[in-house]
């Protein structure tokens, strides 16, 4: 093995030995990069704003006459990550039932998208939120008042789900 290694060392030109022509090879790899189209994004001055078809933290969604969720437990029962908690109530409005508690653990929550596609009444949905930072474990605990988002503010997600369901 030791004998292959100096053998090769040994055919080297005195120029290869010096390594100068290897060098000059990186900087003018180095310098042809340099002049090529940028594809890296200045984070977070240059901030990305993705396309419907995106699949950030999920919402629920904030209808015009108030939440769409009447807490099936459908979603919780599909999260293969067990990251959400539905707690039912019965309410006087024609939906009859409503979250009174609706929690989900984005520790947990792998964006799957299952609580999404499951939902029969388009009540929680795949946001664009991809800036999820928590300093403590209970801030990733999020409760429905911050789960839920106005529609207008979801309009993407909605027609790309019409479009592709
Ligand atoms: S996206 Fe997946 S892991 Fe996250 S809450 Fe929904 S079903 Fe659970
Ligand atoms: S979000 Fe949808 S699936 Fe989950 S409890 Fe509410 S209505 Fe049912």
């Amino acid at each position: 093995m030791n004998n292959t290694k100096n053998t090769e060392v040994e055919r080297r030109s005195f120029w290869e030995k010096l390594y100068i022509p290897e060098i000059a090879k990186g900087l003018g790899l180095t310098l042809a990069e340099m002049f090529k189209p940028k594809f890296t994004r200045q984070y977070p001055e240059e901030r990305w704003e993705p396309l419907g078809s995106y699949r950030g933290r999920p919402v629920l969604v904030d209808d015009v006459d108030g939440e769409r969720c009447v807490a099936c437990g459908l979603c919780s029962r599909v999260c293969p990550a067990l990251a959400i908690e539905v707690q039912a109530d019965e309410t006087d409005r024609e939906k009859e039932r409503f979250p009174v508690k609706f929690e989900i653990n984005m520790l947990r929550c792998i964006y799957c998208g299952f609580c999404e596609e499951v939902c029969p009444e388009e009540a929680i949905v795949m946001s664009k939120d991809y800036e999820l930072v928590f300093q403590r474990q209970e801030d990733a605990l999020m409760n429905k008042e911050q789960l839920l988002v106005p529609v207008a503010q979801l309009q993407d997600r909605l027609e790309f789900l019409r479009q592709y369901r």
